[in-house]
């Protein structure tokens, strides 16, 4: 850290009234644990926004979706959700009710068999993941549909406008990928 910056942080420290502005790792470890702490199997959604999820599953397969993916129509049928993010072998989904799933999209390396059905984001994982993982699904979903932006946490105060991709949370030269500040579009700067 800078003079500069050490002078900014004690001004920043002073008007807010704390007696000492909070470094890097203190809020690392806050951000963990705030990822850790959230309730990752569900959201609770309006009526209004529950029918807007049905309707784009139900509309899914005849690609009027804003990002269809064709492949993913015959899982969005079978599970009933609607596809947030979208990873290698795997996407978070939601569903009407506003459960927040994973499910399996096949393409796995050879050998891999894969599951069958809907899992809640920390079956198998630390719980830390599961909060990432939930975090991403929704703040990518919201990219794609605007209308979900009611459900994403908002964005706590010591995060930053990722310097990367400008708040955009695409990979600056590779926007089908996600930024490396995970999409969120923030990031802790020093
Ligand atoms: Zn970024």
């Amino acid at each position: 850290m800078t003079l500069h910056e050490k002078i900014k942080r004690a001004i920043a420290a002073f008007r807010s009234g704390n007696k000492a502005a909070s470094t890097p790792e203190e809020n690392w470890r806050k951000f963990q644990s705030w990822l850790a702490g959230m309730r990752t199997d569900r959201v609770k959604l309006l009526p209004a926004l529950s029918a807007f999820v049905a309707e784009m599953v139900a509309r899914y397969p005849d690609g009027s979706d804003p990002r269809p993916a064709f492949y993913l129509a015959p899982y969005v049928q079978k599970h009933g959700i609607l596809p947030l993010v979208v990873h290698w072998t795997e996407a978070v989904g939601l569903m009407p009710d506003g459960s927040v799933r994973l499910f399996w999209t096949g393409d796995g390396p050879p050998g891999d068999p894969g599951y069958e059905g809907l899992r809640k984001l920390d079956e198998g994982q630390l719980k830390a993941d599961a909060g990432w993982n939930f975090l991403i699904a929704l703040i990518d979903g919201a990219r794609t549909y605007p209308a979900l932006q009611a459900i994403v946490p908002a964005r706590p105060d010591y995060m930053r406008t990722c310097p990367v991709c400008l708040g955009s949370g695409r990979h600056p030269e590779e926007p089908v990928q996600l930024c490396n500040c995970h999409g969120f579009g923030w990031a802790l700067v020093e």
